[in-house]
């Protein structure tokens, strides 16, 4: 299928995938339309991609070459051990085939390598979006350009309509698109939050940790949640990026049945004094002490949230990334999802006669591994902060069973190989 007009609600990892994708494939008009006015670049921290992912979407275009990425090997995992000294006890180690990116740097890679015949509009929010297929059901013309009649609308904040062939909702986990898609499927508050934080790597000897490797993933383990930490590339350097998870005090008091965060500066003065007893009580004296070099700037809180549309493609509409699937960070698969997402609507695009064909495609390919990959999630974020184990009885051989119970099949974290169409 050739030409045909195309919006991507949301200008982020997946938005700017989606407008190369839809470029690629033959798309006579792609427009971004990204709410943010700012640099998107300034506001992210660290994630990583599995390396086969990474090979594989290197491969389909969707990951574009020479954006900095930072080489993991293994992860260690540790617990509070007074007796074995300050540093804990490392008590497992396993592989860890990744690569960390900067979030900021990822997305300007992205966004540089969209191609110039896509239009990326800031200052530009979506207010609502409306699928006119029931009106025009029978008019799928085989090269997609079946004029305005066929067309989704779109309706900016300003007052302003638009109307395309087809709309992508990659405008994250508040999805204005998904409301008009799958409009009972929401974001469940998962019962935790995770702070993360970031400093520049070159003051981790202050902390007396300059000799960690720089291959190495650390988890600290403690009652009632755990903490992953690594390094990641930055503008200026290497960065250590951190994430921890644990209930946050006094829950119900705090607006987590709304998806929202706590952004850098934002963080209340409750849950920064949660994370300092934690560190205090919880963690081996040397690991809360690299974790005590983060500024209050560059800690935020996140509460956490499983969702899994019913529908992320039909009529005119489709959802991308964490529009379709929001899933708890455990799983290391965000960024790669949002791509493995843009490769098999490309892939949809090019192999499909009409748009029909294509949402159908892209459902019956997309649907079934966000699904999976939320449930992964939910077993992890169980074993690993909601009932975790006994963590110091744990040996090599208790924790590679723990591990492979919670992948229950799966062949690893980070995504699985894509599947069609
Ligand atoms: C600023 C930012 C920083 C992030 N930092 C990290 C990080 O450090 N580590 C990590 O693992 N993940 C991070 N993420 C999440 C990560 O990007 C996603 O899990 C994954 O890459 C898939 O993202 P996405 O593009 O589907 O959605 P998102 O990254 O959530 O992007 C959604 C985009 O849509 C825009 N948008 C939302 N609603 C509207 C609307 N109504 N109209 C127009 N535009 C709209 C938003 O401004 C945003 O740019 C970050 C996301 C953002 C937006």
């Amino acid at each position: 299928m050739r030409g045909g007009t195309v919006a991507v609600v949301g200008g982020s990892i997946a938005g700017c995938a989606f407008a190369s994708a839809a470029a690629r494939a033959g798309a006579d008009e792609v427009l971004v339309l990204e709410r943010t006015r700012g640099r998107l670049a300034d506001r992210g921290v660290g994630l990583c991609i599995h390396d086969e992912r990474a090979a594989e979407l290197t491969a389909t275009g969707a990951l574009p070459a020479g954006i900095p990425a930072h080489p993991l090997t293994r992860r260690t995992w540790v617990v509070r051990d007074d007796a074995a000294g300050p540093a804990g006890r490392t008590f497992w180690e396993q592989p860890f085939p990744f690569h960390s990116y900067h979030w900021g740097l990822l997305w300007r890679g992205l966004r540089e390598a969209t191609p110039d015949s896509v239009a990326y509009r800031q200052g530009a929010a979506v207010s609502e979006v409306a699928d006119g297929t029931d009106r025009t059901d029978g008019a799928d013309g085989a090269n997609g350009a079946d004029g305005a009649q066929g067309a989704a609308e779109v309706r900016l904040a300003d007052g302003g309509v638009e109307r395309y062939d087809l709309v992508v909702g990659a405008d994250g986990y508040r999805s204005v698109v998904r409301e008009a898609l799958s409009p009972k499927s929401r974001p469940q508050y998962a019962g935790y939050v995770c702070w993360r934080g970031n400093f520049d790597a070159a003051r981790l000897p202050e902390a007396g940790a300059g000799h960690w490797s720089p291959d190495a993933v650390t988890t600290v383990c403690f009652p009632g949640g755990s903490c992953v930490v690594y390094r990641i590339p930055g503008p200026e350097g290497l960065r250590v990026n951190w994430v921890l998870y644990a209930t946050p005090p006094q829950a119900g008091r705090l607006p987590y049945d709304d998806p929202t965060s706590f952004p850098p500066g934002r963080v209340t003065e409750e849950l920064r004094a949660h994370l300092g007893e934690l560190l205090e009580r919880r963690f081996p004296p040397h690991w809360a002490r690299v974790l005590r070099l983060t500024e209050p700037q560059d800690t935020i809180v996140q509460p956490l949230y499983d969702l899994d549309a019913e529908r992320i493609a039909a009529g005119r509409l489709l959802l991308a990334g964490d529009a379709a699937t929001v899933v708890r960070p455990h799983n290391t698969s965000g960024a790669a999802k949002a791509l493995q997402d843009a490769s098999a609507f490309e892939s949809a695009w090019r192999a499909a006669g009409s748009w029909a064909e294509l949402t159908s495609a892209y459902q019956a390919a997309r649907g079934p591994a966000g699904r999976e990959l939320v449930a992964l999630a939910r077993r992890l974020g169980r074993a690993q902060v909601e009932q975790t184990p006994a963590w110091a009885s744990l040996d090599h051989r208790a924790a590679q069973e723990w591990w492979t119970g919670q992948l229950a099949g799966a062949a690893d974290i980070g995504g699985q190989a894509m599947t069609g169409p």
